[in-house]
C-alpha cells in the first residue's frame, strides 16, 4: 500500500518542489517505487522531472475532472527512476471546473486508489496556495512534509498552515497529520537562521526532520537540466542530504 504525502507551504519560493523531486529521486535510489503528482499549475515538478509539460497529452488536470485515469496520464521520469503524473497551465482552470463537480475535494484521493498497489510513496507536490488543489492533495494523503526556510517570517506562515491541517483532519480525512517540518536552503553561518533553526526545535521538537538540507547551487542548477540534484550531481552536498532525507523518511513511516 503506498504512503502518500503532500509536500505543502502556501509561500512561494520556500523549497516545495526541490523537495519533492529530490526526495522522489532518492527514494527511488534506495529501491521505493514512487509516483510524484505535480498539483501547481507552473509544471515546476514536471519539468523538474525531464518530463515536457507542453507536450503532455494528457495532465493530472485529466485526472481531475475523471477523463483520464493515472495509469493513463503518468509518465515515467527516466532519468531519475520515478513516475510522474503531470501538470502544465491547464491544471489553472480546474480550479473553477471542480466546484461544480461531486466529490470536488476527493477527486486526487478516488484517482490514486486505483495505483494504490503500485506504489511505495506518492508525493505530491502543492501550489503555494490553500487552495481546491492542494485541499484535494491533502484529502488524499496520509501526511504532510511542510519545508521552510528558517527565516523570521517562517513561523508566521506556519500557523495557517497549521490550521487548515488541523480542520482537513477533522472535518474530510481522519488520516492527516503532519509529518514534519523539513529545514531547507539552511546556512549556518547565517546566526538567524540558526536562531529560527532552534525554535522550530523548540516549539515543534520531534516534528522537525533530523535532515537539515543546505543552500546549494547544484540543486538550484539541476532543473535547467531536467534532473534533480540527487540525480543530476550525486556528490552534492545537496543530493547527499536528499538522499539522507530518504532514509529518515522510510524510517519515519516504518509502522505508520
Ligand atoms: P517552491 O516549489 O516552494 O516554490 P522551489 O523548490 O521551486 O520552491 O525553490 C525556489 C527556488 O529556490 C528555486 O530556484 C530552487 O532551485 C531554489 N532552491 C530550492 N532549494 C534550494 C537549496 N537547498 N539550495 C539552493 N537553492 C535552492
Ligand atoms: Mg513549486
Amino acid at each position: 500500500m503506498a504512503k502518500i504525502f503532500c509536500i505543502a507551504n502556501q509561500k512561494g519560493g520556500v523549497g516545495k518542489t526541490t523537495t519533492t523531486v529530490n526526495l522522489a529521486a532518492g527514494l527511488a535510489q534506495i529501491g521505493q517505487r514512487v509516483l510524484v503528482v505535480d498539483l501547481d499549475p507552473q509544471g515546476n515538478a514536471t519539468m523538474g522531472s525531464g518530463v515536457d509539460k507542453r507536450a503532455l497529452p494528457l495532465t493530472v488536470y485529466d485526472v481531475l475532472l475523471g477523463s483520464a485515469s493515472v495509469a493513463e496520464a503518468r509518465r515515467p521520469s527516466e532519468k531519475a527512476g520515478y513516475d510522474v503524473l503531470g501538470a502544465n497551465r491547464e491544471l489553472a482552470g480546474a480550479e473553477v471546473e471542480l466546484v461544480e463537480l461531486e466529490q470536488r475535494d476527493k477527486r486526487l484521493k478516488a484517482a490514486l486508489a486505483v495505483v494504490d498497489a503500485s506504489y511505495d510513496f506518492v508525493l505530491i507536490d502543492c501550489p503555494p496556495s490553500l487552495s481546491l488543489l492542494t485541499l484535494n492533495g491533502l484529502c488524499s494523503a496520509h501526511g504532510v512534509i511542510v519545508p521552510m526556510q528558517c527565516e523570521y517570517f517562517a513561523l508566521e506562515g506556519l500557523s495557517d498552515l497549521v490550521n487548515t491541517i488541523k480542520q482537513v483532519h477533522a472535518n474530510l480525512n481522519r488520516d492527516l497529520q503532519i509529518i514534519g517540518l523539513l529545514r531547507v536552503m539552511y546556512d549556518p553561518r547565517i546566526t538567524l537562521q540558526a536562531q529560527v533553526s532552534d525554535q522550530l526545535k523548540a516549539h515543534f521538537d520531534d516534528k522537525v526532520f533530523n535532515t537539515v538540507i543546505p543552500r546549494n547551487v547544484r540543486l538550484a542548477e539541476a532543473p535547467s537540466y531536467g534532473l534533480p540534484g540527487v540525480v543530476f550531481d550525486p556528490a552534492s552536498k545537496g543530493a547527499q542530504a536528499f538522499v539522507d532525507f530518504a532514509r529518515e523518511m522510510v524510517e519515519r513511516i516504518r509502522g505508520m
